[in-house]
């Protein structure tokens, strides 16, 4: 089943109490394709500059990723710089430099215009909105991305959006801050008024927690003894679960559990090491492998 990503590809400049890196691949729609490559066909839509080079755009072709919606112009790629405070809980954002992605106004290749499952990246929510209106069938499941620039921004743009979307994945802060409801789960009753069926709340080294109808259910984050770098792992999160969802092909509370998971996992891996070092050499029987680990972390008996 193919699943379409819409979002940035960026050059990320990454300094943690564990190292620093001046210029390496990221963005939004990377972490998110690299991560869901593991599971399902990925098509991808983005934009570059010049000096993205067919080098660059190997950390796609490694995976399969189809690129054909990745445009490249003249000009700069999109760049990001951040730092991370010594418990890497706290992250200062010192450049976001647009440069291309300014003009950015996704085009869905004519290939791509069948896509079952969509995940909208974190994007202006107008471009986000225009992305679905490419898409020929009303897809199976659309899940969302946002943050509180566009929460504060552009309200009435995201709401737009957010009636077309069954899986809004964020953080808590972004959680209490779109519903104005502190209580996590009085903010996922008032989302869902909105248009989203489920929620995904993103909590780092919290784990992450799953409210829709059906209840609530929580899955850790894996117990990690030196966590490198924790760009990227929201959406390689998303990654792992819209990946494993389109593979499976149905929304049952079992897959979106085991979803859950698979998110958990590969946002485990991605904060291993700097920027997407530790996904490039990642191999499906960790992957596995990890999966099962976190039976052993949950289960107990009463
Ligand atoms: P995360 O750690 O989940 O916030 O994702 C970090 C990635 O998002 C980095 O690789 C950045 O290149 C990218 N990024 C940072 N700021 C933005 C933004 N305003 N819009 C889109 N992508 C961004």
């Amino acid at each position: 089943m193919s699943l379409l990503v819409v979002g940035s590809v960026a050059f990320d400049a990454l300094e943690s109490p564990f190292g620093k890196v001046d210029r390496t691949v990221g963005g939004a729609a990377t972490y998110f394709a690299v991560a869901a490559s593991f599971f399902t066909h990925v098509n991808l839509v983005a934009i570059v500059g010049e000096d993205f080079t067919e080098e660059h755009a190997n950390i796609f072709a490694r995976r399969r990723i189809d690129t054909r919606g990745l445009e490249r112009v003249p000009g700069n790629s999109f760049f990001w710089a951040g730092r991370y405070s010594d418990n890497l809980n706290e992250r200062v954002t010192l450049a976001t430099e647009l440069n291309v992605f300014e003009t950015f106004n996704p085009k869905l290749p004519e290939e791509y215009r069948d896509s079952r499952y969509v995940f909208l990246a974190n994007i202006d929510p107008t471009l986000q909105r225009s992305v679905l209106t490419q898409v020929r069938r009303k897809p199976k499941v659309v899940a969302l991305d946002t943050m509180n620039y566009w929460i504060e921004r552009t309200p009435g743009e995201l709401r737009e959006v957010l009636r077309h979307t069954d899986v809004l994945m964020i953080n808590d802060s972004e959680t209490r801050q779109l519903s104005n409801e502190h209580n996590l789960l009085l903010a996922a009753k008032h989302i869902f008024k909105m248009g989203p069926k489920s929620l995904v709340i993103k909590r780092g080294e919290h784990g992450a927690t799953l409210v829709d109808s059906k209840g609530v259910f929580c899955v850790p984050a894996f117990p990690l003894e030196e966590p490198q770098d924790p760009t990227g792992a929201g959406d390689s999160f998303a990654g792992g679960f819209m990946g494993y969802v389109a593979s499976a092909g149905s929304t049952t509370d079992a897959v979106l559990r085991r979803a859950m998971v698979y998110g958990s996992v590969l946002g485990s891996f991605a904060v291993e090491r700097f920027g997407l070092d530790r996904l490039r050499t990642l191999k499906k029987r960790e992957i596995d492998a990890r999966a099962r680990h976190f039976l052993k972390l949950t289960q107990f008996r009463l």
